[in-house]
C-alpha cells in the first residue's frame, strides 16, 4: 500500500519569518511564542515545528508501506524541510507544487491518479479538501497543525493505516468513513457554482491558499457548522469519525465498524 503524505499544517508547521534565527529566537521570547523545533536559512528564514510522533510516524509507516510526499510546496523549501525531518530516509518519494494540478476550477490539487499507484491500495493524508478533489474516496482529513505541543493526530492515524492494510480496495471503506467526496461536492463545488452565479466571475479559482490561509475566504468557502460531529469548519476529520453515535447505515459494513470503533477506543 501506498501512503501519501502532505506536508504542511499536516506533518509540520512553518513560519515563514523574513529574519535570521537569532532575530527570530529574541522575538519569540519578547512575544511568548512557542519555540520552534528547527530554523531554515531557506525563503529568508522559516521557522519549523514538527507535529508531535512525527519521527515515530514515518519509521513505522516505512516499516508497512511507500510513504511518499505530495506537497504543494516549492521544492527548495519541501527538501529543507524534509530533508531535516527524514534523516533516516523513510520517504520514498517527494512530489511537489509542479506535480499538483487545476480540477473543476482548483488550484494545487493532488491527483492520485497521476501517480502511477492501484488506487485500490493508495491513501492520501493532507489537512485541506481542496488537494482531495480529484480522488476523494482515498482521503483522509487531519486537523491542521501548527504549534501545539499536545497533538495526537499522527498516532491515530497510524492506527487507520495499519487497519486499511487488511482491505482489499481502501476507497469503499474510507469513503463510507470520511464523506470527503460529499463534503468536497457541498463544502466547495456548490459555493463555487453560487459564487459564479452571484458575480459572474467565472475567471475566478479557488486555491490552497484560499482555505487553508485565508480565514475570511473559509467563511465563504464552508456554510456554517450544522453538524455537532463536525469541526468549525463543519468538515468531518480524523477526530470526529470516532464520535458517530447514530446507527449505522445501510453503507457500513464490518470493516467500516472496525475501523470506527478503533477510532473510539483510541480516544477513551
Ligand atoms: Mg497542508
Amino acid at each position: 500500500m501506498t501512503v501519501v503524505l502532505d506536508m504542511d499544517e499536516t506533518l509540520i508547521h512553518s513560519d515563514f519569518v523574513g529574519c535570521s534565527e537569532e532575530e527570530y529566537k529574541a522575538h519569540e521570547v519578547m512575544h511568548s511564542i512557542p519555540p520552534f523545533d528547527f530554523f531554515l536559512t531557506v525563503c529568508d528564514g522559516v521557522a519549523v515545528y514538527i507535529r508531535p510522533g512525527l519521527a515515530h510516524f514515518l519509521k513505522l509507516l516505512h516499516q508497512l508501506f511507500e510513504v511518499v510526499i505530495f506537497t504543494a510546496g516549492e521544492k527548495d523549501y519541501a527538501d529543507a524541510v524534509l530533508d531535516a525531518v527524514d534523516p533516516e530516509g523513510y520517504i520514498s518519494h517527494r512530489l511537489y507544487r509542479d506535480s499538483t494540478c487545476e480540477y473543476r476550477g482548483l488550484n494545487f490539487v493532488k491527483d492520485l491518479t497521476t501517480i502511477g499507484r492501484d488506487l485500490s491500495k493508495c491513501v492520501l493524508l493532507d489537512n485541506n479538501l481542496i488537494s482531495m478533489a480529484a480522488t476523494p474516496d482515498n482521503c483522509i482529513l487531519i486537523d491542521d497543525f501548527f504549534t501545539d505541543k499536545s497533538d495526537r493526530e499522527l498516532p491515530l492515524v497510524a492506527s487507520i493505516l495499519m487497519d486499511l492494510t487488511e482491505l482489499e480496495d481502501v476507497r469503499p471503506v474510507l469513503r463510507d468513513a470520511f464523506c470527503i467526496r460529499d463534503i468536497v461536492d457541498q463544502r466547495i463545488f456548490s459555493q463555487m457554482f453560487d459564487q459564479f452565479e452571484d458575480d459572474d466571475d467565472e475567471g475566478d479559482v479557488y486555491d490552497v491558499t484560499d482555505v487553508t490561509d485565508a480565514t475570511d475566504e473559509k467563511e465563504e468557502v464552508y456554510p456554517e457548522n450544522e453538524n455537532e460531529n463536525e469541526n468549525e469548519n463543519g468538515i468531518l476529520t480524523v477526530q470526529e469519525v470516532g464520535c458517530h453515535d447514530s446507527e449505522p447505515t445501510e453503507s457500513n459494513d464490518s470493516e467500516l465498524h472496525q475501523l470506527v470503533n478503533n477510532f473510539t477506543s483510541l480516544r477513551t
